[in-house]
């Protein structure tokens, strides 16, 4: 029998209203399993495990995902995929982290949450639930994983976690991956995009577990009227080692030499500049418009068609794993595990 491992983080899928207030908190994993009795119907053995204190998402902290991965690792090799029930507000950058910090992945691990609560009748919840569960058990017929990355399953769509940015606050398609397609689609079946889904390089590959992250990383969002203070404070301040500079379009930004100086100041002092486009969709190209030219000259790295998410969670694993800013640069330009199409 198959057996999967519903680790409980929190979000709105386990939320309750407060009659005190009015306000949602949440509840135990007792009453998902009382709320969505199909799960009992799976020919699967599902076990959980619920996180103390259960958290409302805007809450989460590396030292969330560290417990998390090293859960994951923990009990590898007694289940065959892993399902997280999380907060849909930062569940992209849990994702994305995630598929960094687990290396040598060969089973499934599923994000999943709702936008409505689980006990309410039109919820979204148990739909998510019940399919993150059937993709995190799935295996083809030799054996393997069919998705042996870290995913998030949302209304019917399974999206590579890296790729993935939450998109409506109110719609039950809260996420979307412009840069990558769905790894699969739920629908009477499930079908798989095995094309799109990543496999390991060996099935017996051991995995490898990193908790150690460096968060010196502040994100600086280009817009019109960008003063020199707050743009030297995101780019040269003495506690930042990188900075994710969220550019327009194609990866522009001023031109303005002050700004230059800025970038090049910080680039002396071998700070770790990349680029990312503030579109949701398309890619930086530094070498289309001058404006973005000469941020290559100043030093920056292009960040490719990385999600702001992904790139924060590169960062953080690369920078963590080691002192050497040359050697984390080179990293940042390799597509690791899926986040970048290259
Ligand atoms: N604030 C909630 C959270 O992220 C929203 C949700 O779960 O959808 O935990």
């Amino acid at each position: 029998m198959k057996s999967v491992l519903i680790i409980y983080t929190g979000g709105t899928i386990g939320m309750k209203e407060d009659p005190a207030d009015g306000t949602l908190k949440p509840f135990d994993f007792s009453q998902i399993k009382e709320e969505v009795p199909e799960l009992n119907k799976f020919d699967v053995r599902i076990d959980s495990y619920t996180f103390d204190p259960l958290i409302d998402s805007s809450d989460v902290e590396p030292s969330l995902w560290a417990d998390l991965a090293q859960l994951i690792s923990d009990k590898y090799e007694e289940y065959d995929g892993f399902v997280i029930l999380h907060g849909t507000d930062t569940m992209a950058y849990s994702a994305s982290t995630l598929s960094f910090m687990l290396e040598g992945l060969t089973k499934p691990v599923v994000f999943t949450g709702s936008q409505l609560p689980i006990g309410v009748p039109r919820t979204d919840g148990k739909e998510n639930l019940i399919s993150a569960v059937e993709i995190a058990a799935a295996k083809d017929p030799e054996g393997h994983a069919y998705v042996p990355e870290v995913a998030i399953c949302f209304d019917s769509l399974l999206l590579r976690g890296n790729r993935s940015t939450k998109y409506s606050a109110e719609a039950f398609n809260a996420f979307a991956s412009p840069n990558c397609p769905p790894l699969a689609e739920a629908g009477i079946n499930i079908r798989y995009n095995t094309d799109i889904i990543r496999k390991p390089v060996y099935w017996d590959a051991q995995l490898r577990v990193q908790t150690h992250l460096d968060t010196r990383v502040s994100i600086l969002k280009i817009h019109p009227g960008i003063t020199p203070m707050v743009a030297r404070h995101f780019l040269c301040a003495p506690e930042i080692r990188a900075c994710i500079i969220e550019t327009y379009g194609s990866g522009n930004a001023l031109s303005k030499e002050w700004f230059l100086q800025i970038l090049k100041e910080a680039d002396a002092q071998g700070k770790i500049l990349l680029n990312v486009t503030q579109c949701k969709s398309g890619t930086v190209n530094m070498n289309l418009y001058a404006t973005g030219a000469s941020l290559k000259h100043a030093g920056v790295l292009s960040g490719a068609d990385i999600t702001t998410e992904a790139a924060l969670g590169k960062l953080f694993c690369l920078m963590g794993r080691s002192d050497n800013n040359q050697w984390v640069k080179t990293m940042l330009e390799k597509n690791l595990c899926g986040e970048i199409s290259k």
